[in-house]
């Protein structure tokens, strides 16, 4: 089996390390991900300028490459140019921070994944419920229990897994739960400061919070202490709501 690891938090962050280790015998590894952090690029990719590639040393890592671009950059090159042939599974993570709700819009982690769904590739993407110094190893198990769940599934076309552990010790984990993805918004809390130049700029910051009580939602489960898996997918189509609009007579 051959596995692409990729992720939005850089080829040096501690997520995809413990990722590597916890599926690298699984199969034949490569990790194709950006050289610096690329968190909340969402499925952005580069149209107006150059991509470089550089083979990198990672724990002796035969197969792993840094790109300068944006996950879904490291996704199509990997597809297209790096790897052989298609990989048989696409693993995007782990992610530090929960992708849950809203949150999943903004993730490059998830459009990394996303990338292999289109292909109609079986993918994961996966993050640690926490941000301050979260615990990956949990995570990084459970990853690979799945994969072969995952690989067998016959996902359809455009579905990708998104999962999301609380980054605690195995022990304080409650369980998993079958999930849907949360509604939710950002409470948004934007710094405005001052550079050392006096020169105004803004920071944006924030935190998810449920529109409503959230009941069998990612965001539930993760703060219920469970391991949230939630199957997502690319179209984005609202199906209930293409029945009012054929009552608008536009055609
Ligand atoms: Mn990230």
């Amino acid at each position: 089996m051959r596995i692409l690891l990729s992720n939005d938090d850089g080829i040096y962050s501690p997520g995809l390390k413990a990722l590597k280790n916890a599926v690298d015998d699984l199969g034949e590894v490569w990790v194709v991900a950006p050289d610096i952090e690329q968190s909340g690029v969402s499925h952005a990719f580069s149209l107006t300028g150059p991509l470089r590639v550089e083979k990198v040393q990672l724990d002796g890592c035969e197969r792993c490459y840094a790109v300068r671009g944006t996950p879904v950059d490291t996704v199509k090159l990997a597809l297209r140019e790096i790897l052989p042939d298609l990989p048989d599974l696409v693993i995007s993570g782990i992610n530090r921070g929960e992708n849950s709700g809203v949150n999943i819009l903004y993730s490059g982690t998830v459009s990394g994944a996303m990338e292999g769904a289109i292909l109609g590739i079986p993918s994961i993407a996966v993050s640690v419920a926490s941000y301050l110094n979260p615990v990956y190893d949990p995570a990084a198990e459970f990853t690979r229990k799945i994969c072969p769940l995952v690989t067998d599934a016959e996902l359809p076309t455009g579905t990708l897994v998104n999962i999301n552990v609380p980054g605690v010790d195995a022990g304080e984990i409650k369980g998993v739960k079958i999930t849907h993805q949360a509604e939710s918004h950002y409470e948004e809390e934007i710094e405005k400061r001052l550079d050392p130049r006096a020169q105004e700029y803004y920071w944006i910051g924030g935190y998810n919070v449920l529109n409503h009580n959230g009941s069998g939602s990612d965001m539930e489960a993760i703060r219920e202490g469970y391991i949230s898996v939630t199957p997502i997918r690319v179209d984005q189509t609202d199906r209930e709501f293409i029945r009012v609009m054929k009552g608008w007579n536009l055609e």
